[in-house]
């Protein structure tokens, strides 16, 4: 769906690259080539991604050696995989320093593709390893969609056995909140959307309650989901979780889903990452029910992904299910989710806690 606004610039980094320039101002980089150039690079880049320009067939050498030094905005550091090759995970370090996390996770009919949308992050959840980095920076539009793109350029290359050799689904549920990269968010969706062709429907946009961020997003002109991170149903628990809570409790966050779910017509889901002793308790899946229910959302049950230094600790199996057999019981929808990348530091930001020697809790975004 075309949309009049055009968010190209706000560059905090000042860099220039074929990912890094909106789609629409390639010409900007080639300066001196014929426009039916621009549109073939415009397909390497968008429709069939490839790692290096060596794989750019119908350019000229001379060109492809010209975009060789920047065709990414990023280095790529370190790939990991586990679950037997479906899953793949990448630490991507920017030439100005930070590192970001990308994972992609291969299912029979799917492939998703958890992306980052800052480099470290503000808000300081107390149990997630990327909080613990403190902020770097915004990523750019094009750093956000050069992932999903190096993704893609990767399926081609090493497909996933018995899943779909291209991303189909994009979650911004990697290093930092989307939502306060309001702008930047917003154009990459623009880009996967309107450029690259991804169905909006498949992408999720993931929040732990930026009350402003969700209204604007039910404004968008695409039907993105949204998921709104709880991991707590009353605001004591929550703002000892998430500080960001003082300032937006619970009861805004739950008027601003609802806002999103009457604008879009898509229901949020509500993600609960289950930390044993503090949120698996029936007291709080009695308080969490009927939120769900007026809702109309789904709840995603997420062990907590364990790491040796984590505080907090993963929920038993047994107190998992019966968690989310009290949901059940009191007519909210609940699955629980598999955990993916345990071996390699699945989470969020532990890959990066891992490599750069910092101490890693365990993100559950
Ligand atoms: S959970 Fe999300 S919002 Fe909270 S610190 Fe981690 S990345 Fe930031």
């Amino acid at each position: 769906m075309p949309t009049e606004l055009r968010i190209v610039s706000d560059d905090p980094v000042d860099r220039d690259g074929p990912y890094l320039v909106a789609p629409e101002e390639l010409e900007r980089l080639l300066p001196d080539e014929p426009s039916f150039r621009v549109d073939q690079l415009r397909e390497w880049l968008y429709d069939k991604p490839v790692t290096t320009t060596e794989g750019m067939v119908n350019l000229p050498v001379a060109l492809r050696e010209r975009l060789d030094d920047n065709l990414w905005p990023f280095e790529v550091e370190q790939v990991q995989e586990a679950d037997g090759g479906r899953t793949r995970k990448w630490l991507f370090r920017m030439p100005d320093g930070p590192a970001i996390e990308a994972v992609l996770m291969g299912y029979r009919t799917r492939t998703t593709l958890c992306i980052s949308s800052q480099a470290g992050c503000a808000l300081g959840c107390t149990f997630c390893a990327t909080g613990q980095f403190g902020f770097e920076r915004n990523l750019l539009a094009g750093e956000i969609v050069a992932q999903v793109q190096w993704a893609e350029a990767s399926l081609r290359n090493q497909p996933m056995r018995n899943s779909p050799d291209h991303v189909t689904n994009i979650v911004y549920m990697g290093m930092g909140e989307p939502l306060a990269n309001y702008r930047q968010v917003r154009e990459s969706l623009r880009r996967l959307i309107e450029v690259k062709g991804m169905g909006a429907r498949r992408i999720t946009v993931s929040t732990v309650g930026v009350v402003p961020g969700m209204r604007r997003l039910a404004d968008e002109p695409w039907q993105v989901g949204l998921a709104v991170s709880l991991h707590a149903a009353e605001d004591t628990l929550r703002s000892s979780l998430i500080p960001l809570n003082d300032r937006h409790p619970l009861e805004e966050v739950e008027e601003a889903a609802q806002y999103f779910f009457d604008t879009t017509g898509r229901r949020v889901s509500i993600e609960w990452t289950l930390m044993d002793g503090v949120n698996d308790t029936d007291e709080q899946a009695d308080l969490l029910a009927p939120v769900a229910r007026r809702l109309d959302a789904h709840i995603n049950l997420i062990p907590m992904n364990p790491t040796p230094l984590t505080e907090d600790r993963p929920s038993s199996d047994d107190r998992v299910e019966a968690f989310r057999d009290r949901l059940l019981a009191l007519g909210a929808n609940a699955t629980v989710r598999t955990i993916r990348g345990q071996s390699i530091d699945g989470a969020c930001g532990q890959l990066r806690a891992a490599t750069d020697g910092r101490t890693g809790l365990t993100s559950s975004r």
